[in-house]
């Protein structure tokens, strides 16, 4: 058995003076059980733990290391960076050449600002969202995800469709009573007073759920006809889904995106942009006001520069057909896993969906339907198996997502032997999800 002394002292010592021991909940191990491990160092696929034990690693800070942790690239361009000042409060180079990088790749995409997170840059397009169309209302999917802003923390309840009911205490209903959530997957009837509709374009905060055939494009459309604002949250799908992130994979263009994890390199940055006469709207140039003290800031834009420098095209490819080959063997050797054990009667079955180099893990109750919202990632993780799945990988030296509604994220670092080895530990550790 691995030692775990270390982890466990920090985390006695974090509960003191940090809520729950952790600065963002699902960190905290709550819906897995047990206690987190804490992080020395990481390189390339991998982390180690406090304790010395080597994790190969399926977080990769929830999708914010797309080249695996301390890429030489990275690691020199924030040194560089760091010797040359961390914050100025002016403008400098760096963030236009972001701007431009981004612009670049993503078409349609006329203008970015940078902010600090993801939660700030959903935030804030919505914000523009609503200022360019004087309209106040929003509609959101159940199950979408667009970080932690009062307005947006409403809809991981039902995927029947509600109106103004928080998720979150301290949220008051005056904040999310302009929020309209609505079921994923299903184009939602909008009108005059709808300013946006945000959604993520392909769902990776409820497992991986892909949008249906026509969704997208039946969501433009809707919104064309109401003159409604499209906003793809990509802040997972930026710069992860391909060059292109999930516009140019769908072919569908939002008039707004937010971006996140990747464009950051590992720092903390965020960025909404879109059409140049929609971002006119803020200040100075126009009346919508939204600022920030370090957004742009020096070391965050040389490591995502520095990230989207070392990737191109095929890098995507390369990486989306490796996950794919992964997705299959894990989905067929976990299956395998069910059938061969107990009584022969399998009261369960996994499904690993994969949409390019993103990969989700569904326990569901067997011949259950096909995956298409809230309602269905609910089901899956109250069955309580991805808690006793994560456990035994854990154990056995392979890192998933300590909850049941993440998405495993596999970086440019790790190899076709990390794949391989993980779908082995993944064939034993299933025989201890099903003896319980
Ligand atoms: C992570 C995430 C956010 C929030 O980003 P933070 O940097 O955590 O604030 C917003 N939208 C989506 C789709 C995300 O996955």
């Amino acid at each position: 058995m691995a030692e775990h002394s270390r982890s466990a002292e920090l985390f006695d010592r974090a509960q003191r003076v940090i809520p729950g021991g952790v600065n963002s909940p699902v960190r905290s191990f709550r819906s897995v059980g047990g206690h987190p491990y804490f992080v020395a160092r990481g390189e390339g696929a991998s982390v180690w733990d406090a304790d010395g034990n080597q994790l190969l690693d399926f977080v990769q800070s929830y999708g914010a290391s797309l080249l695996g942790h301390a890429h030489p690239v990275v690691v020199e361009a924030v040194r560089a960076a760091a010797g040359r000042g961390t914050t100025y409060g002016a403008p400098t180079e760096g963030e236009v050449m972001l701007a431009e990088a981004i612009c670049a790749r993503v078409e349609g995409c006329e203008q970015i600002r940078l902010v600090s997170s993801g939660t700030e840059a959903a935030m804030s397009a919505i914000r523009v969202a609503r200022g360019y169309t004087g309209r106040s209302r929003i509609v959101k999917f159940a199950g979408c995800y667009h970080g932690h802003s009062d307005g947006l923390l409403a809809g991981g309840g039902s995927g029947v469709a509600t109106l103004g009911l928080p998720d979150s205490a301290g949220v008051p209903p005056a904040a999310v009573a302009e929020t309209i959530v609505v079921p994923y997957n299903v184009i939602p009837e909008l009108n005059e007073q709808v300013a946006c509709v945000i959604v993520e374009p392909v769902a990776a905060n409820m497992g991986l759920i892909p949008p249906v055939e026509g969704f997208l494009e039946g969501l433009r459309q809707a919104c064309d006809a109401s003159g409604t604002l499209l906003i793809f949250d990509e802040v997972i799908t930026g710069f992860r889904l391909g060059a292109g992130g999930a516009s140019a994979w769908s072919g569908v263009r939002p008039d707004l995106w937010c971006f996140g994890k990747v464009i950051g390199g590992g720092l903390p940055v965020g960025a909404f942009g879109g059409r140049r006469d929609v971002l006119e709207v803020l200040a100075p140039e126009g009346p919508v006001y939204q600022a920030g003290t370090l957004s742009g800031n020096p070391l965050a834009t040389a490591a995502g520069l520095a990230v989207l420098g070392a990737v191109d095209a095929e890098s995507y490819t390369a990486l989306s057909d490796r996950v794919a080959s992964f997705g299959a063997a894990l989905e067929k050797v976990l299956n395998e896993g069910l059938a061969r054990s107990g009584d022969g009667h399998v009261a369960f079955e996994v499904r690993v969906p994969v949409v390019g180099p993103l990969l989700g893990l569904f326990f569901v109750p067997e011949g259950s339907g096909p995956m298409r919202g809230y309602d269905d990632a609910v089901r899956s993780a109250t069955t309580g198996l991805y808690a006793r799945f994560f456990r035994a990988m854990l154990d056995r030296g392979v890192a998933l997502a300590p909850g049941p509604y993440e998405i495993a994220f596999t970086s440019m670092a790790h190899t076709d032997g990390d794949l391989e080895r993980t779908v082995d530990v993944a064939s034993q550790a299933i025989f201890e999800v099903v003896a319980g």
